[in-house]
């Protein structure tokens, strides 16, 4: 678990498309009552630096999930530990992810959240993993597309460690 990091996108290019990203919410939004929902823990530095890039009245809320698989690939049976503490009935929800790897655990998330009869929901996502794919979901604002390697940094975590690099990077396990 001590291996070396190898940085796949740095901090100025990550805060960079942040900041494009929140221009483009801040423009299609307006006048909306806009909802943002961090889906814990892996998106917590990407929404706390999303939000500050979007000019608007907005709510934060957060959920937590477990989702179950083998390890390395998630099965899609995922479960709620913790869930959002206001009712989105009626709101422009923008759910944002750390990354869409599958598209199992997204795939319910948003399902699950459509069940709650918010007037809109689109999803934010820093990373997309295509050729992982088993379920398309539609990313609305996309950060970055990378290829299949397992990420850490910038929220994302190998084992918990790692969530506080201010980068996006790869863990070379054998370094
Ligand atoms: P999916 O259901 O799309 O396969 O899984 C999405 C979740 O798996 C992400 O929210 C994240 O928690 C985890 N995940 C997928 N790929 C990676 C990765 O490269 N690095 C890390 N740290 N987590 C990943």
């Amino acid at each position: 678990m001590n291996g070396k990091v190898r940085t796949l996108i740095d901090a100025e290019t990550i805060q960079k498309r942040i900041k494009e990203l929140g221009s483009q919410i801040t423009t299609e939004y307006q006048g909306r009552d806009v909802v943002v929902v961090c889906v814990l823990k892996g998106s917590f530095v990407f929404t706390s630096d999303l939000v500050r890039a979007i000019d608007l009245p907005l709510s934060v809320d957060f959920l937590a999930l477990r989702s179950y698989g083998d390890g390395t690939e998630s099965s899609g049976v995922v479960q709620i530990t913790s869930d959002l503490t206001k009712p989105i009935e009626g709101k422009d929800v923008i759910v944002v992810e750390d990354i869409v790897d599958t598209g199992l655990t997204m795939a319910y998330m948003l399902q699950n959240l459509e069940a709650k009869r918010p007037r809109s929901v689109r999803l934010a996502s820093l990373l997309h993993k295509p050729a992982r794919t088993r379920v398309p979901v539609k990313i609305d604002y996309l950060g970055f597309t990378i290829e299949d390697v397992f990420v850490i940094g910038y929220g994302l975590d190998y084992a918990e460690r790692y969530r506080n690099l201010p980068y996006l990077g790869v863990l070379d396990l054998e370094g």
